[in-house]
């Protein structure tokens, strides 16, 4: 309906008539109602903003019933309702709009203020339609501005992740490097011997040919256990690399932190095992709830700025990993003997882009994403220094908790 549409309810034929003529004569379009329930339901099904007058002296449900329950419940589109009511009691009329009329007209109706009345109406429906229009736009707003945040934030700790794998990958590269070169040694050991054992089974060999040979295959099943070996170790470093890499997969279920220590570990050994002698405690905590992958995550994280931080300080230094559960929760401390941090840092550590390491080699981003990962599982991530010197961070998460994450 258009605003200047008005409903009317009246079931007083008469009354009815008079008031649908007088609007018509002001150029409304009217379309009347006997009850209140049909009035109600079509006020329910506009599309529209409506203006609607109703008689409070109904059977059934009244005028005041209506403006009551439009007030309570209001309709999808705006309504501005008026009472007509042949009452001039100030305590009634109180008593209408306490009860949620917007306004009232006393009978018999003077036309212009019935008019004026209802222009006030229109007016208070567009700025109301208005008002409910950008109310729409900002709510459909804030849910993009949501969205946008909750994919950035998912960017990040991907780009993370893939910047500790370039961190983590030159290590690695080296860690691969090893047995590859043994087992290309042992593979030419072989094809250099392999003429011996044939030579040893021709028909006129001698007897010092065939000791050679004996040697040589007495010594096979040790190179091919190292070749195997190396294998093993070249696998392990990929499927790490690959499973720590798999930015799209989620791994929501129980775990043990523990086992979470032991992944990061395996991760980070080409980085701690120069300068850093590590120290395990672990408790065999009970399991918590969450993204197996996300704590990984972020214990490489605290795993390669331990070894940094002891690289930093010049000397060999320790990296001490505990866990323990107290009050239901699981508690992680991780330890290192490294250079500390500045007491005017501690705070600054976790925010994004805050690092004090060469352009390259540091994003500032990974405590920052650690702690929101950390939030995320209902737990905490804290830093201070150790008594004895060095960084401590600990991490509380909740046991067997299963969070909405
Ligand atoms: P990045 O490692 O890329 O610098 P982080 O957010 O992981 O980013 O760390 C931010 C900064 O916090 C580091 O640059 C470093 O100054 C400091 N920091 C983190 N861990 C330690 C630590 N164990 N010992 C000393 N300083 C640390």
């Amino acid at each position: 309906m258009k605003t200047n549409t008005v409903y009317i309810a009246d079931d007083n034929d008469t009354d009815r008539t008079i008031l649908e003529s007088a609007l018509r004569k002001l150029g409304f379009e009217v379309v009347s109602f006997t009850t209140g329930d049909a009035i109600c339901d079509a006020i329910r099904k506009a599309d529209r903003p409506v203006i609607a007058l109703v008689d409070w002296l109904m059977p059934g449900r009244n005028g005041v019933d209506i403006c009551r329950e439009l007030s309570a419940n209001p309709p999808s589109s705006p309504v501005y309702s008026i009472i007509v009511t042949s009452r001039t009691d100030k305590t009634d009329i109180a008593f209408a709009l306490d009860n949620g009329a917007d306004d009232f007209v006393t009978k018999p109706f003077n036309i212009v203020e019935l008019r004026a009345r209802i222009h006030v109406g229109i007016r208070l429906l567009a700025s109301r339609q208005q008002l409910f229009d950008s109310n729409g736009r900002l709510l459909e707003h804030t849910k993009n501005v949501e969205q946008l945040a909750a994919t950035r934030a998912e960017q990040l700790v991907r780009a993370d992740r893939l910047s500790t794998i370039g961190i983590l990958s030159a290590g690695m590269a080296h860690e691969i490097n090893n047995p590859t070169s043994f087992i290309a040694i042992n593979i030419q050991t072989l094809e250099e011997n392999l003429q011996t054992v044939s030579t040893a089974l021709d028909y006129g060999a001698t007897v010092e040919q065939k000791q050679e040979a004996g040697l040589f295959m007495a010594a096979v099943p040790e190179i091919l256990g190292e070749m195997k070996n190396g294998i093993a170790r070249i696998r392990s470093i990929v499927n790490g690399l690959k499973s720590y890499s798999h930015l799209t997969q989620e791994k929501h279920g129980y775990f043990a932190i523990d086992d979470c220590m032991e992944t990061a570990l395996h991760l980070c050994a080409n980085r701690l095992k120069y300068h850093v002698t590590v120290e395990k405690m672990l408790g065999e905590t009970p399991q918590v709830f969450g993204d197996q992958f996300q704590i990984e995550q972020v214990l490489v994280n605290i795993f390669t700025n331990a070894a940094d931080a002891i690289e930093e300080s010049g000397r060999d230094g320790v990296l001490t990993l505990s866990t323990e559960c107290a009050n239901g929760k699981v508690i992680a401390q991780i330890h290192d003997t490294g250079r500390g941090i500045p007491a005017a840092a501690l705070e600054k550590v976790f925010m994004p882009f805050y690092t004090t390491k060469a352009i390259g080699k540091g994003t500032g981003l990974g405590l920052s994403i650690s702690r929101t990962i950390i939030t995320d599982h209902k737990g905490e991530l804290l830093v201070e220094n150790h008594a004895e010197g060095g960084a401590l961070f600990t991490i509380i998460l909740p046991s067997k908790h299963k969070a909405a994450i």
